[in-house]
């Protein structure tokens, strides 16, 4: 017999077989010496309750051989006499752009502007120490793109993305940890990525694809409304039957590009705010309904807000449990930061986006630079905060409690960004829109989170970089851009993904419709 039974069991319970496998026994009416194999099919937690709950599925086989685990293997032919395609950008869209090109029968080259991924931690590590900013090398720019030193969570908001599995299943071809298979949030972590990524860059190779790095993309060669190829900043000319564009959100110099070269872009609502920094013990104890941590045997603890207010969304985004706040500027005099955490989520820190909706007429006089105004409008508050941190990456931060009360704090609690902090009056720097959204939505959420709304927590600006606030338009069959045959733009930086898993599904479904448009036949999904 073999059977899969759900079981919802204390965390302790849920920790090991040892202490399940009476339990699976009991429900089968066996004994528990019979049960040749157990393998978890899936696993969350149910925090809803006082008492936690860890909901397991397992799947149980009595009596009979365990079969071998399914293993998934992918058909990464050799693709080196193939038509050539330009995968501009080696975050999640363009890698996930290349293996599915490959996968199909066609030849990616990659060029992305930064280093390879262990180069670029010698940057990132510069940067955490204040000693200068590389704008081509960075949190956002360089092999693995924003998803590398990342928190790695898997999952997305929206379920219509695609097909979610078969991406989990890339990353544990390429390595990654098999319980990202069975978990609600799967999570990687940033200790573990760059492993991956490297081994998603050597498939590429394998196949006899490219990744060429230190070449930033500076201009795309077009005729007659069709896309030729690109230009590197060193001047060389690649040319290619197609370009999949997926540059991300940070990468203004190509909406510049494109802008100036009249590539057709939208203006679009998109969101901003702050990250909110609280002691992961506090976040622990208001989820887990307790007053002493939580224990051996549950994860690092996390939360997901949302409210109204005054007609804009208010929301809590990409939340870090056990994590750090890291400087993810990409030019100079900008403050920008972001959230991540290692596998282990294990720092004393919890932390989150805390944004509010920007819709393209919220942004005042940035309008009169029409489509570009969104991305002048981050800019601008990116400006406001780096004049209002201190000395390069320091950043203006303000305690939870007296930003609400719209007061500067005369000190601040711990921190887990490492550069470190200037006490700076956040509510007063930020435009009114943001600010006094934010300030009603931490108002409401403290309500439905007992103690969340505390000066024990932090407020650090600023959380520009959620997502594009312009688009470049696409077929919506063909994902071809509206004017420009040949051009795939991509992932979140063209305003079709968000996160790490949409884009590189975004990434997937722009190679097999340019497959389909070379080999002139239809590829299913
Ligand atoms: P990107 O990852 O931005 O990749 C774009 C790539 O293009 C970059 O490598 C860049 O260098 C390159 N490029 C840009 N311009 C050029 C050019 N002109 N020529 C050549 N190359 C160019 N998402 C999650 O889902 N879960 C998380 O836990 C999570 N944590 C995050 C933590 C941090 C610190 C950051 C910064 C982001 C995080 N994100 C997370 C967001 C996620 O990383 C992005 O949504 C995702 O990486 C977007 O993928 P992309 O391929 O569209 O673009």
């Amino acid at each position: 017999m073999n059977k899969e039974i759900a079981l919802r069991l204390t965390p302790q319970e849920a920790s090991s077989e040892v202490f399940y496998r009476p339990l699976v026994a009991k429900q089968l009416g066996v004994r528990p010496d019979e049960i040749t194999g157990l393998r978890v099919v899936r696993r969350s937690i149910d925090a809803r309750q006082k008492q936690v709950f860890v909901q397991l599925h397992v799947q149980a086989w009595v009596n009979e051989a365990v079969p071998v685990a399914e293993t998934f293997t992918l058909g990464y032919s050799n693709v080196s006499t193939a038509p050539r395609v330009i995968v501009v950008g080696a975050g999640p869209g363009g890698l996930f752009a290349a293996l599915r090109l490959i996968e199909l029968g066609l030849c990616p080259v990659v060029i992305e502007r930064g280093k390879e991924v262990s180069e670029r931690k010698k940057d990132v590590a510069l940067l955490n120490r204040n000693q200068g900013l590389n704008p081509e090398s960075n949190y956002a720019f360089g092999e693995g793109g924003a998803g590398t030193f990342s928190d790695g969570k898997l999952y997305t908001r929206s379920h219509k993305r695609g097909d979610i599995h078969k991406f989990l299943q890339v990353l544990c071809f390429h390595g990654a940890d098999g319980d990202i298979l069975v978990d609600t949030h799967p999570h990687v972590g940033t200790d573990k990525l760059p492993a991956v990524i490297k081994n998603i860059r050597q498939t590429i190779l394998d196949a006899g694809g490219q990744v060429l790095f230190n070449t930033r993309m500076d201009d795309l060669l077009i005729d007659d409304n069709t896309v030729q190829g690109v230009v590197t900043a060193t001047g060389d000319r690649i040319e290619a039957q197609a370009v999949i564009l997926a540059t991300g959100h940070s990468a203004r110099d190509v909406y510049h590009l494109l802008h100036r070269k009249g590539v057709a872009l939208e203006a679009k609502t998109w969101a901003m705010g702050v990250r909110v920094e609280h002691p992961q013990e506090l976040i622990d104890n208001i989820q887990y309904h307790t007053n002493q941590g939580r224990g051996s045997y549950l994860p690092a603890a996390s939360y997901s807000f949302t409210t109204q207010v005054q007609e804009r969304g208010v929301y809590s985004f990409c939340m870090c449990p056990g994590g750090f706040i890291v400087p993810a500027m990409t030019g100079p005099d900008e403050m920008v930061v972001n959230g991540m955490s290692a596998s282990r989520r294990n720092s004393p820190f919890a932390n989150s986006g805390m944004v509010v909706e920007i819709r393209p007429e919220d942004i005042g006089e940035f309008q009169n630079h029409g489509v570009m105004g969104g991305l002048m409008f981050q800019q601008h508050v990116e400006r406001l905060c780096y004049i209002n941190g201190g000395n390069g990456v320091i950043a203006p931060a303000q305690r939870l409690g007296d930003f609400v009360k719209g007061r500067l704090s005369f000190d601040l609690p711990d921190c887990s960004y490492v550069p470190g902090l200037v006490a700076s009056p956040l509510h007063f720097i930020l435009p009114d829109n943001m600010a006094l959204r934010l300030r009603d939505g931490f108002k409401q959420f403290g309500k439905w989170a007992d103690g969340f709304l505390t000066n024990d927590a932090l407020v650090v600006g600023t959380e520009s970089r959620t997502s594009a606030p312009v688009r470049i338009p696409r077929n919506a069959d063909t994902l071809q851009h509206i004017h420009v045959n040949g051009l795939f733009p991509c992932g979140e930086g063209a305003g079709y993904a968000g996160g790490i898993a949409s884009s590189a599904i975004d990434g997937e479904k722009c190679a097999e419709r340019l497959a389909a448009i070379i080999f002139h036949k239809e590829i299913s999904e």
